[in-house]
């Protein structure tokens, strides 16, 4: 019988894990710097030795209010750490010290935009502090799994959503907004692929209607927002598949596997009981004082979601503009960099959304290795905007004879490279006279009435200047002269 999944709701619950980008561990001076080599950046008290004691780094904190605030959470004055006991060679000390009863954040949301243009907040239930674990490696060694415990106690937090989610494309939205609030707060690098953000997706199904959720199953392990996505709608689909074969869904832990697109069991789920939290005794509590919460907000830098506003309230540029300079922290700022030497505000959009990002793509290159500065796209502008050269001439050649010469100004490439227009109009009168000149019979057919014909003096005047005449004078000359002849 074929199976009509409309009958059904996903329900989808995600939990982040974000590495934070302190100098320094969560409980130690340690160094986070990625790339080191193996196991050279573990202090004993890394490793829990006997004798050691950690300590609050406080950078992580502010890391945690800052994307609390972001979120619209209320932040926790009390704030107390419980050690979360379980055995894994990747822990060292057996235990991860985490926030248990008091997250530092609770409430909360997170606006995402659907695909047909409607918002929805998804809710937060908590964002907490803890520590990260070693990293195993399975594929370094043929016989042996390696470890390296540099990673051990670097500072994460974990954003634990409502289950609000209703389909594998919000969660792709949620995820790729959270990436996006990250990299703004200058806290995460929000680089899934290399596991500085992480996602378990919760996902359950039930009738729709039904007044309960259903046993939810806990996915791990994806490396990008699009598996999460993938693992998502797999899971959906065999979740229905199992209740209409009348198979009970177990509450599980499951891996996903990506070059199959499915899911398998990883273990049965633990309970919170398991892991005997307590009290972590050797962490003072930490207290978040209003002072504390108010330098975190005076320090915030810009949302992507008031960029938006400004680019479309202020600016008056289109909602898709706006967009797509906001998507990027970089670019949004290199936009903004522009602004401080033209007032063409429409213009550098164009700019940076055409001319820049284009040579980006192509390059396969970030903004930050981009040789242009924004202030010699301000030249360009310029120099369109006070008809010294065209846009065409512009776009094709100053521009990337500016990227191999980017120390130059574009002034000086613009002469070098004889792009100036000629808008003497002494110089121009002798083109158009001998454009008009070399078609004797055209020009009694204008003066006949057929004006289009202009675009052939037009043409003609722009061969002969070698397209540096500017085009506006251009006109306006050769209809006044056509319009003298008799
Ligand atoms: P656990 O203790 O198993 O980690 P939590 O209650 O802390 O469970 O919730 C973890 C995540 O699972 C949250 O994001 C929550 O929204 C989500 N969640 C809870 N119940 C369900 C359900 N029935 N279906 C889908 N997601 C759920
Ligand atoms: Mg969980």
């Amino acid at each position: 019988m074929e199976i009509d999944y409309s009958r059904y709701e996903p329900v989808i619950g995600l939990e982040v894990h974000a590495q934070m980008l302190t100098k320094s561990k969560a409980f130690c001076s340690d160094s986070t710097e990625y790339g080191s080599s193996p196991n050279t950046q573990v202090s004993p008290i890394s490793l829990g030795h006997p004798g050691t004691l950690p300590f609050h780094n406080k950078e992580a904190v502010k890391y945690a209010v800052r994307l609390g605030i972001a979120c619209n959470c209320d932040i926790a004055e009390h704030n107390y750490y419980a050690r979360k006991n379980y055995f894994y060679a990747d822990l060292p000390k057996g235990y991860q010290i985490t926030q248990d009863k008091t997250p530092i954040c609770e409430n909360g949301f997170v606006e995402i935009k659907l695909k047909d243009g409607t918002e929805k907040k998804v809710g937060l239930i908590r964002i907490h502090m803890e520590e990260d674990t070693g990293k195993s490696m399975h594929d370094q060694d043929v016989y042996d799994t390696l470890i390296d415990y540099n990673r051990a106690g670097t500072p994460l937090v974990e954003m634990v959503t409502l289950p609000d989610i209703r389909t594998g494309e919000e969660a792709y939205q949620y995820l790729t907004e959270v990436r996006k609030l990250v990299r703004y707060l200058d806290i995460c690098d929000g680089n899934m692929e290399e596991g500085s953000m992480r996602c378990d997706a919760n996902v359950s199904v039930r009738l729709k209607g039904a007044p309960e959720f259903g046993v939810k199953v806990e996915v791990k392990n994806m490396n990008s927002i699009s598996n999460v996505k993938r693992a998502i709608d797999f899971e959906i689909k065999r979740q229905i598949d199992a209740i209409e074969n009348g198979e009970k869904i177990y509450q599980e832990t499951r891996t996903f596997d990506a070059l199959k697109g499915t899911t398998f069991v990883m273990r049965t789920k633990e309970g919170a009981s398991d892991y005997r939290y307590f009290p972590e005794p050797d962490l003072p509590p930490l207290h978040i004082t209003q002072q504390f919460i108010d330098g975190v907000k005076a320090q915030m830098p810009a949302l992507p979601k008031e960029l938006f506003e400004k680019y479309t309230k202020t600016f008056l540029l289109s909602e898709y503009d706006a967009n797509v300079l906001t998507e990027n922290k970089d670019i949004a700022e290199y936009f903004e960099t522009i602004l401080k030497h033209t007032g063409n505000i429409k213009s550098a959009a164009n700019w940076v959304m055409v001319q820049v990002k284009g040579y980006l793509n192509e390059q396969a290159i970030h903004i930050s290795d981009f040789v242009l500065q924004p202030a010699k796209i301000a030249e360009i502008i310029s120099l369109i905007d006070s008809n010294k050269i065209s846009n065409s001439a512009a776009t094709q050649n100053l521009f990337p004879a500016m990227i191999n010469e980017h120390h130059k100004s574009a002034l000086e490439i613009a002469e070098s490279l004889n792009l100036m227009q000629e808008n003497n109009s002494d110089e121009l009168q002798k083109h158009v006279d001998a454009a008009i000149a070399k078609f004797p019979e055209k020009v009694s057919e204008y003066k006949a009435g057929k004006v289009s014909l202009i675009g052939l003096f037009m043409g003609e005047v722009m061969k002969l200047s070698k397209g540096k005449a500017d085009p506006k004078l251009a006109n306006i000359l050769v209809k006044e002269t056509l319009d003298k002849m008799n």
